[in-house]
């Protein structure tokens, strides 16, 4: 039999970041002594507070199914975290909760893009984005950006990329994978430019609370009117209440856009799991203070490694200021980023992301949650590896 497999589906790149870490996992079942600098989650537990509800509402036979755009009490509550961290009005309406933030990145790129369509995405990019568009029928146009600017987009850049065509840009600041932070300022112009071109923008704000040296976030939907207008706010719980297996994220658009993925929703997952949304609720209207104490430890390990980095022969890497990643260049020991991270693996046994994922094949990602002697001694082994490039 000959199956036929849809061209949009054939057309997908499998996600690399799974395929390292199921290499790796397989090398560690294996009984090898594996360093995983893969993890796209906090290694921290999720707070007992949230799973208590969420066991409780189980207990209580809170098992049916929800409104397929989540239950009233997390609509607001999200809502009510707009307000409260980003001084931002929505009503319950233009709130969904979705499968996961990249459920929510999903459905707004599938409710508001059609074939033909451009998304523009600035590189490094979160891998999936350019994926979902191509899902949606509309063309990823990739705009690379460098460390020498922080990884961050230029306003001339977006200026010169955007067409009769272009339907969205996709905005993730703080960034995975360079853990960048745009000023408000910076974040502020982008929008300027897609405002006076008629672009609407998805900004990916997932890493919102994982900040460091005192920089600071503002919501790209809080410049102005028009900022809100044109925007569409995606986030989710996976990552500052550490929940990445509970599937809750949300999203907050304009009301004819909330309407337009309600009624997609309606017609593919249906609600999210109803006792992870009373988790949910926990987790947002709860008490905030575990995250302190989670930045205390990132940022040992974030400045312990960055200055690691700094002193290996062939690797530079900018001082990422926000999420749980570092995003070392690696063009100095002359080697591209899949095989860089294969020969690593196979000779020293350290796992790392390419960075050609991200579309950027100068470098690698480094995600640092896992312990200080985790990434010590994964260090000591990258340095070995480049010092006998060298050699
Ligand atoms: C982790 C992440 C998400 C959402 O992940 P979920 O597990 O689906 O909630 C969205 N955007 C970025 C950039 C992420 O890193």
């Amino acid at each position: 039999m000959e199956y036929k497999i849809s061209a949009r589906a054939a057309s997908l790149t499998p996600s690399l970041t799974l395929a390292i870490d199921a290499k790796a996992k397989a090398l560690k079942a294996e009984g090898q002594d594996v360093v995983g600098f893969g993890a796209g989650e906090p290694d921290f537990d999720t707070p007992q507070h949230i799973k208590d509800a969420a066991a409780a509402a189980l207990a209580a036979g809170f098992t049916k199914y929800t409104p397929s755009s989540g239950t009233p009490e997390l609509r607001q509550a999200v809502a009510d975290k707009f307000k409260r961290d980003n001084g931002l009005d929505y009503k319950p309406s233009q709130i969904i909760i979705n499968c996961g933030g990249k459920h929510s990145c999903f459905n707004v790129i599938f409710a508001t893009c059609q074939d033909g369509d451009e998304v523009i995405i600035p590189a490094p990019y979160w891998l999936s984005y350019p994926e979902m568009a191509k899902l949606a029928g509309a063309k990823p146009v990739i705009l690379p950006t460098t460390d020498k600017t922080e990884f961050k987009l230029t306003p001339e850049q977006l200026r010169a990329a955007i067409t009769p065509k272009t339907r969205l840009l996709v905005f993730n600041s703080p960034s995975n994978p360079t853990g960048s932070v745009y000023t408000p300022e910076e974040a502020r112009a982008i929008g300027d430019i897609c405002i006076e071109k008629g672009v609407l923008i998805m900004s990916d704000e997932i890493y919102e609370h994982l900040l460091y040296d005192g920089v600071k976030h503002q919501s790209m939907a809080s410049f102005s009117s028009a900022h809100y207008e044109h925007t569409i706010i995606v986030h989710g719980l996976a990552k500052a209440w550490s929940m990445t297996g509970w599937r809750l994220g949300f999203l907050a658009a304009p009301q004819p856009i909330a309407k337009a993925i309600d009624a997609v929703q309606s017609h593919s997952t249906s609600n999210p799991t109803s006792f992870a949304q009373k988790g949910g609720v926990a987790a947002l209207n709860g008490p905030q203070d575990h995250l302190k104490t989670w930045m205390t430890e990132f940022d040992k390990r974030r400045k312990y490694a960055w200055e690691r980095l700094n002193k290996i022969p062939g690797i530079s890497c900018v001082n990422p200021k926000g999420a749980f990643y570092l995003f070392p260049n690696i063009s100095g020991t002359g080697m591209k980023s899949t095989d860089f991270c294969a020969k690593l693996l196979e000779q020293e046994k350290v796992a790392a992301v390419p960075g050609i994922a991200f579309g950027a094949d100068d470098y690698i990602r480094l995600s640092y949650a896992t312990s200080l002697a985790n990434i010590e001694k994964g260090l000591d082994r990258i340095e070995k590896f480049c010092i006998s490039l060298k050699g």
